[in-house]
């Protein structure tokens, strides 16, 4: 059996943290590992910033209920779930990701928690291990799963390499020129073909 191994953000929703930052008007939010490859720096700005403007969970909450999944991204998941085993692997978590994950009819997510006190505040956040979507393939290869690993950035570039074949979904053209061994799709039906492609089965 293969299992294919999404990311979330830019694959199937928009970028989390730039939604937040869009709709709370915090421009110092829309950094992304895109723009700030330490991902523990990216987080403590993260938390800095929503402390400086008084933002808990709840309000933060609130913003995602109001994301979409990207146009096509639910009927491309459905297809990929009726032809692989599909998780998906992202550096989000769970306390964000819940309202997106009812929009995709609840495929499985390994993501991570966040600290919040009795007040809302978000006071920290746990990565449930360092290097998690990698990791998470190696895992399952080691269960006798071929893996197929697709995202769309530089923290899916371990896990596309750790995979059996990765795929890169719009990629920036800065971080697909590193790593041109993996091929590039601009749409879901691009996808849905390259996923064809990297199968070692004949899949309709
Ligand atoms: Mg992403």
């Amino acid at each position: 059996m293969e299992v294919a191994c999404l990311d979330l953000e830019g694959v199937l929703v928009p970028e989390i943290w730039i939604g937040v930052a869009e709709r709370t008007g915090i421009a110092a939010l829309r950094a992304t590992t895109r723009d700030v490859p330490d991902y523990d720096e990216l987080m403590r700005q993260r938390l800095f910033h929503l402390d400086q403007n008084g933002l808990g969970i709840a309000d933060i909450q609130a913003v995602i209920e109001t994301l979409d999944p990207l146009p096509g991204a639910l009927s491309f998941l459905d297809w990929l779930r009726e032809r692989f085993q599909v998780v998906i692997l992202s550096d989000t978590f769970y306390e964000f990701a819940t309202p997106l994950m009812r929009r995709l009819n609840w495929p499985t997510l390994f993501c991570n928690h966040l600290d919040v006190d009795v007040g809302g505040k978000i006071v920290n956040y746990r990565l449930r291990q360092a290097d998690q979507k990698r990791q998470a393939v190696k895992a399952l290869r080691a269960l006798n799963f071929r893996t197929i690993a697709a995202g769309d950035s530089y923290n899916d570039t371990n896990m596309m390499a750790a995979a059996d074949a990765g795929i890169f979904f719009r990629p920036p053209s800065a971080i697909a020129q590193k790593f041109p061994q993996f091929p590039i799709a601009q749409t879901y039906e691009e996808m849905r073909e390259a996923f064809r492609h990297a199968s070692s089965r004949s899949i309709g």
